[in-house]
């Protein structure tokens, strides 16, 4: 009996005291919510100091760099103008071929016996045939300006390749060489892009001197714009062709005096691979 008695007090200590553990251990998990308010954040904010320029998530997003930027890293691929040693300049024409625009430029060039290069679109080379004919005809460099004028940076790499592919081939079938220069529309070209083209060994061709002729300007504007600007080694932008209602009279009227100003001021109208020392196209 005296055994039994002292075994059922030990079990009371026993449950008791194990009552008595879990209520201070509520009670110490309890206590700091009780005493700061707001434990969570004072713990962080005391234990890890912030990250001064915020979180990683909102200053890692890719920034794609300038075409200024693209242009001073891939400036072997990249290029805007030729040497200043040579008094020398390229015309160059984009957009061609059209039906209208077009033979007039051609006339105008052939008038003042000037060569100068055209940066064509694919899918009009297609539509005017015969006028793509008449251009290499008359000893104009070819340049690939892609296959239906898109903005390149926003499409995927596979059209992209295929933009450029397409239209060398097309270009091909009237030169007989593979043209190794290239003129993005509107100047836009992505970095990965630019690495694309330089594992072909193509060149990108854009402009230091601007016409703006497609802004449907006068004849005196557009002779303004190129001469005002114009130097030695420079690549000069006009358009052979445009885009719905543009009206390109300004360049056809203004390429005699522009010509026959560089001429008087001893400036030599060249190819845009012979201003830049480039191989020309093989055959
Ligand atoms: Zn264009």
């Amino acid at each position: 009996m005296k055994f039994l008695r002292i075994v059922i007090c030990l079990s009371i200590l026993c449950l008791s005291s194990s009552c008595m553990q879990k209520d201070t251990q509520k009670a110490q998990q309890t206590k700091p919510i009780a005493k700061s308010g707001q434990p969570k954040v004072l713990q962080t904010k005391s234990a890890t100091p912030d990250l001064a320029s915020g979180p990683e998530k909102n200053i890692r997003k890719p920034h794609p760099l300038s075409l200024a930027d693209l242009r001073k890293k891939y400036r072997s691929t990249f290029l805007l103008n030729g040497p200043s040693s040579r008094r020398a300049v390229a015309l160059t024409f984009d957009d061609a071929p059209d039906a209208h625009f077009t033979p007039l430029v051609l006339d105008a060039l052939k008038k003042e016996g000037v060569q100068a290069t055209f940066f064509v679109v694919g899918n009009r080379v297609e539509a005017h045939p015969e006028i793509m004919k008449r251009i290499v005809q008359e000893g104009h460099l070819i340049g690939n300006h892609s296959y239906n004028h898109a903005n390149l940076p926003k499409v995927s790499d596979a059209e992209f390749r295929d933009q450029v592919q397409k239209t060398d081939k097309l270009i091909s079938q009237y030169t007989g060489y593979t043209p190794n220069i290239i003129r993005p529309p509107y100047g836009n070209i992505s970095e990965g892009q630019i690495q694309w083209l330089a594992s072909q060994g193509k060149k990108i061709i854009n402009w230091n001197v601007d016409s703006l002729d497609w802004k449907g300007l006068t004849t005196q504007q557009v002779e303004t714009n190129v001469l005002a600007h114009v130097k030695p080694g420079s690549i000069i932008l006009h358009h052979a062709a445009g885009g719905k209602g543009e009206d390109l009279t300004c360049t056809v009227n203004a390429l005699p005096h522009i010509i026959n100003q560089l001429r008087k001021d001893g400036v030599e109208l060249v190819w845009v691979t012979d201003l830049l020392g480039l191989d020309i196209p093989a055959k």
